[in-house]
């Protein structure tokens, strides 16, 4: 049986677990085919690929960009199969990690204002992370006792409202669209029910989306067929997977939860060969 997760995350961006850990992970699960697909960068990939085919799992390149889309919050698109040595991307890299990293600064200093002052070693971990994201900060909010879990770290400081939030620097999804596209992959639209209803996602695809997340934990059952149905309809990609990241122990089960398989995989597959 193939079976296939097309949505994970490595200590590249904000997982725990390193490209390696993570593929042990889903070859002991029964797994086929994995995507990696860190935030705003590829390097994953620079580490991986050898060890993918010796462990006998088909590795399909992945990338989650963050996006800019009306005014949405969030706009997350992966692009799936791309070409992860494109000059292009390494540019797309420099300037959207730069970006993080600028925000990580600004936050720091808005929590010094609220009296939290991480030390050197703390500071030192966080900006080695080549995709700092706000995950790492409620790391920092927990460890000097503001919060108890990422959740809170959310809730309380770092969603948009919060005193903590800072917008970061992030293209339009319709120029992620083109990019995507320009290095070989497919777009595809994550986690879809967070916040879009079918009828925004349609200017969307009016600039070339090709797919969508159909399974995903945030995906309850209502929403999978709602958006099953809508990539039918629109003859889109299917995709899915855990959105793994490794922080809760609840993650684990997602894994056996939320993939891909069978004839759903083969089309992914097709769709990504034209
Ligand atoms: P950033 O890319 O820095 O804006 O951070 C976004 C990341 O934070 C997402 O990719 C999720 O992994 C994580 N995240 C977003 N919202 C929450 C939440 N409410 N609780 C825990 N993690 C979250
Ligand atoms: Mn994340
Ligand atoms: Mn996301
Ligand atoms: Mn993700």
């Amino acid at each position: 049986m193939i079976r296939g997760s097309f949505h994970n995350h490595t200590i590249h961006s904000d997982g725990r677990l390193t490209p390696e850990q993570l593929l042990l992970k889903y070859k002991l699960k029964k797994f086929t085919h994995l995507s990696v697909t860190d935030h705003d960068n590829a390097g994953a990939y620079r580490e991986l690929k050898s060890l993918a085919s010796a462990m006998g799992l088909t590795l399909i390149t992945g990338l989650e960009f963050s996006t800019q889309f009306r005014n949405f919050p969030e706009c997350h698109l992966i692009g799936l199969g791309i070409n992860t040595d494109d000059p292009a991307l390494r540019e797309y890299e420099n300037e959207i990690l730069t970006g993080r990293k600028n925000r990580a600064e600004a936050i720091v200093k808005k929590m010094r204002e609220l009296g939290v002052h991480p030390d050197l070693d703390t500071l030192g971990e966080l900006y080695t992370n080549p995709s700092i994201g706000r995950p790492h900060i409620a790391a920092i909010l927990i460890k000097h006792g503001l919060v108890r879990t990422v959740q809170d770290g959310f809730r309380m400081y770092l969603n948009p409202g919060k005193p903590l939030y800072i917008r970061k620097h992030q293209w339009t999804a319709d120029r992620v669209i083109s990019f995507i596209h320009s290095l070989g992959g497919k777009a595809i639209l994550a986690h879809p029910a967070d916040q879009f209803s079918p009828e925004n996602a349609d200017e969307l695809v009016g600039y070339g989306l090709d797919g969508v997340e159909v399974i995903h934990p945030m995906n309850r059952l209502k929403y999978a067929k709602v958006w099953r149905d809508y990539a039918q309809k629109n003859r889109l990609i299917i995709s899915g997977g855990a959105d793994f990241h490794g922080i809760e122990k609840s993650e684990d089960r997602a894994i056996g939860r939320y993939y891909l398989e069978g004839q759903d995989v083969r089309n992914l597959l097709n769709a990504l060969e034209n």
